[in-house]
């Protein structure tokens, strides 16, 4: 047997780290695999030390089959190979320092970053200078969307690409994608953001005047492509073209791309197949309208700079403008402001009854606006394919009872009724039903990717009608 197995495990692995030097991108080598250690071999079982757990992560997820090959053939037999964080191995003692590098997890130091951010290149003057991750309030609703633009800024071109953030306007994509800018220009790197409808614009005219080179030139030279709400592209079939091109060439040099949409990938009709496909092919992320907590504290946040100046607003105030917008945080900024001012001009504390003098038209439109019940199942019933008197009905089969809780859930949310007037309206369901059937759907969504697609699109429909 030519095992190898009495070797010291540092070298073996320098052994297969020369090997997958030549393998991986550099980029990719000198991020995740240069700081790493061979800790130990035995009994079949190869143990690598990353600096951090998000490394170690990375390695374990995304080059698992490649390293144990390589492995193998440095060892010289089958090998399993386990990854961890270096410090965590070998003693307690220097846990501190790694544990304190890792790039998932953001502990955000406002002075440093702003020093690094410097919002002064060029590229970082497109940014708004108020959208970083620092003045972004993560809950259930965004937290997946979050994380995602948080490795994407740590990684860039490396991890996910390109990233597709969606959500319903006012929802915080195109914070989030200019979080991103800020971190990546923070780093020197190069990059452009511009909205679909700018890029739109500038392809037709470039092909108008004959001046593509300078087009491509402006698109592609960059390090990170930031294009903001791509469903602008839908039937614009040249600037599809030209967006494929585009996008052809950043991903295979792996520059980052990010794009955001009002819709669902899948829902992106009228954008060619091969240009949906592209965008499938990175990480689809994406936000839920925000549930009262995260309203709450995202109007807690945005009043702190204000309660500074000594203009402060009560928190049964911001409860009850928590309650009242919940269905865009455009709106719910736009609500504070003006509760702000009101109380400014008129020289008086912003207490509830002021909020509620404030918002009253804001109020009565959603109101206006309410949706009808009906809109509501049907939509249901078309997505899931049950008819309404099912979802109204007794049947239980999984199928009609889930569409039955959705709709439940939906009715709540989008025509703000009452879990009574909810049951009745399905063909008098009690309330402790649908309590039950809300809560289930409202937790499902944290952990189900498809449900969340159906009930964006659902939601959709709902607005549509
Ligand atoms: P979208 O691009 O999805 O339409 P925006 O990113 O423009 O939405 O967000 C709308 C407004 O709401 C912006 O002022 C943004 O700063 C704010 N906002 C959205 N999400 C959050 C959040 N999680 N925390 C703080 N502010 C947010
Ligand atoms: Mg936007």
């Amino acid at each position: 047997m030519t095992s190898k197995t009495d070797t010291h495990p540092r070298q073996l692995w320098e052994a297969a780290l020369g090997h997958l030097q030549m393998e991986v991108d550099k980029q990719v080598y000198e991020t995740f695999l240069k700081e790493t250690t061979g800790l130990a071999h035995a009994n079949g079982e190869f143990v690598v030390g990353a600096s951090d757990a998000f490394s170690a992560e990375m390695l374990e997820q995304r080059m698992y089959t490649l390293i144990a090959q390589t492995l193998e053939s440095v060892v010289g037999e089958e090998v399993e190979v386990r990854f961890t964080v270096e410090s965590a191995y070998l003693s307690d003692a220097d846990a501190y320092t790694n544990g304190a590098s890792n790039g998932a997890s953001e502990s955000p130091s406002p002075p440093a970053m702003r020093s690094r951010n410097g919002g002064t290149t060029a590229q970082s003057r497109m940014l708004n200078p108020r959208y970083t991750f620092d003045t972004f309030v993560v809950g259930k609703s965004n937290e997946l969307a979050h994380a995602a633009a948080l490795a994407v800024a740590g990684q860039p071109g490396q991890l996910y690409n390109p990233l597709v953030m969606y959500s319903d306007v006012g929802l915080g994509k195109t914070h989030l994608m200019h979080a991103i800018g800020h971190r990546l220009a923070g780093r020197g790197m190069s990059l452009i953001y511009s909205t679909t409808e700018e890029f739109t614009n500038s392809y037709i005219k470039a092909i108008r005047d004959g001046t593509t080179d300078e087009f491509r030139d402006r698109f592609r030279n960059e390090d990170v492509l930031l294009l903001d709400d791509i469903q602008f592209l839908i039937g614009k079939e040249q600037t599809q073209e030209g967006f494929f091109h585009t996008f052809n060439a950043l991903h295979m040099t792996n520059r980052q791309i990010v794009i955001t949409s009002d819709r669902p990938v899948t829902a992106l009709t009228l954008l060619e197949d091969r240009i949906q496909s592209r965008l499938a092919g990175g990480l689809v992320v994406d936000i839920q309208p925000p549930e009262i907590e995260t309203r709450v504290e995202i109007l807690r946040h945005k009043a702190q700079p204000y309660a500074a100046r000594g203009q402060e607003i009560s928190d049964d105030a911001i409860h009850f403008l928590a309650e009242r917008i919940h269905r865009n945080i455009r709106e719910l900024e736009g609500g504070l402001n003006r509760v702000l001012a009101m109380a400014d001009l008129l020289g008086i504390p912003a207490t509830i009854d002021l909020v509620k003098r404030a918002i009253a038209d804001v109020v009565e439109t959603a109101a206006e606006r309410k949706i009808p019940e009906s809109a509501v199942i049907g939509a249901v019933s078309t997505h899931y394919g049950v008819s309404v008197e099912a979802i109204k009905g007794r049947k239980r089969d999984k199928k009609t009872a889930l569409a039955r809780q959705v709709a439940m859930y939906l009715l709540r949310e989008e025509s703000q009724l009452g879990q009574t007037d909810i049951g009745r309206t399905l063909g008098g369901k009690d309330r402790t039903t649908v309590k039950h059937g809300c809560e289930r759907i409202a937790n499902q969504l944290n952990v189900d990717a498809q449900l969340r697609r159906n009930v964006i699109s659902i939601r959709q429909v709902i607005s549509e009608s």
